[in-house]
């Protein structure tokens, strides 16, 4: 029988994705009928970005699940219109950029690049910088993409402490939970890597309070969202220098605003919301293997837990 799926993401996306899904459904021996417009009632999946023109999902009455292709849900989590189970993305090549990002951009501050690259104007200062296995990271968040970046910052040496919800294992990494384990992994860390989901729980997390619990002069590497770290806060302690440096990927508000402190702030480098993205490729087979999974009745993969918000 053929499973009708809606693709409700942004135009821009469908030239992206309509010839990878295609590809991947008919590889998973999925029979599908792929499509921007179907009529709601005869829909079977939803492949979803939160910020398509699909809000209600109230008349979408078949539908077996939603497909979202982003790993951050926080917009749509929340809805309650949406009574279907929702499946986050977790894909080989948001991995592999968030991996890269978090490396290059703490390679840069572990190395003190910044000198070399803006000139020393003919001082032969020598500052060699210490080995990695004598720099301290730390990851908030040990999911699919923390762990992944933990391990890849362990692979080059680092001393890596990684912080999670629940007790998680992670080769090479130092895992530590809970509230105790916070004030531990952030005394710590030289350099602090967030990749937390946004939550109620996880909101303002890195507040003034938690900031001053940060070796002096440490870097904050940002990729997770925004509103993890009270910007208030953030500019204060990069202003009194307890914050060396913040590396902020993600923003409240996006685009972030031309009259935005941070865009001025000597000790703080903006990137576009670029640290890393779905591809289409890997992403399509994700998505493809989790309709194979809801027609065969077996369970789906990345399932977002309504409660806890992630
Ligand atoms: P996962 O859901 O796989 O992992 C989330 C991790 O955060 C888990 O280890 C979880 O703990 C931990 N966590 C959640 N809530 C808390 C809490 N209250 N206290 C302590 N730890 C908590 O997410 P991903 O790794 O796939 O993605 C992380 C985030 O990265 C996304 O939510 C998104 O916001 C962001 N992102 C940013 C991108 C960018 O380009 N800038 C691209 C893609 C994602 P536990 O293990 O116990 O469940």
């Amino acid at each position: 029988m053929t499973v009708n799926i809606l693709f409700a993401a942004k135009p821009d996306s469908w030239a992206a994705y309509e010839a990878p899904l295609t590809t991947a459904l008919a590889e998973a021996g999925v029979a599908a009928h792929l499509s921007r417009d179907i009529a709601p009632d005869q829909v079977d999946y939803i492949v979803y970005a939160p910020n398509s023109t699909v809000q209600d999902f109230t008349p979408y009455t078949r539908c077996k699940a939603v497909l979202n292709l982003w790993a951050g849900v926080e917009h749509v989590v929340g809805n309650t219109t949406l009574t279907q189970p929702l499946a986050r993305m977790v894909d080989h090549g948001l991995t592999q950029g968030m991996m890269e990002w978090v490396t290059g951009h703490a390679l840069r501050h572990h190395l003190g690049m910044d000198r070399h690259i803006h000139g020393l104007n003919g001082a032969w200062d020598k500052h060699v910088p210490p080995l990695a296995e004598d720099r301290h990271v730390t990851v908030l968040g040990l999911g699919a993409l923390g762990s992944a970046c933990a391990q890849a910052m362990a692979g080059l040496g680092f001393n890596v402490t990684g912080w999670s919800r629940s007790p998680r294992a992670v080769n090479g990494v130092r895992c530590l939970h809970g509230d105790e384990g916070l004030v531990q992994a952030l005394s710590t860390a030289e350099i602090a890597v967030l990749l937390l989901p946004l939550t109620a729980a996880t909101e303002n997390l890195l507040d003034a309070d938690r900031l001053a619990l940060l070796p002096r002069g440490a870097v904050i590497l940002n990729p997770g969202r925004g509103a993890l770290i009270d910007d208030a806060a953030l500019l204060a302690a990069l202003d009194s220098g307890q914050i060396g440096h913040a590396t902020l990927d993600v923003f409240r508000v996006e685009p972030l605003p031309s009259d935005h402190p941070f865009w001025a702030h000597p000790s703080v480098t903006v990137t576009p919301h670029i640290a890393s993205e779905t591809r289409p490729a890997s992403a399509s087979r994700v998505i493809a293997e989790n309709v194979r999974r809801g027609e065969a009745g077996e369970p789906f993969l990345h399932l977002v837990d309504r409660k806890l918000g992630y």
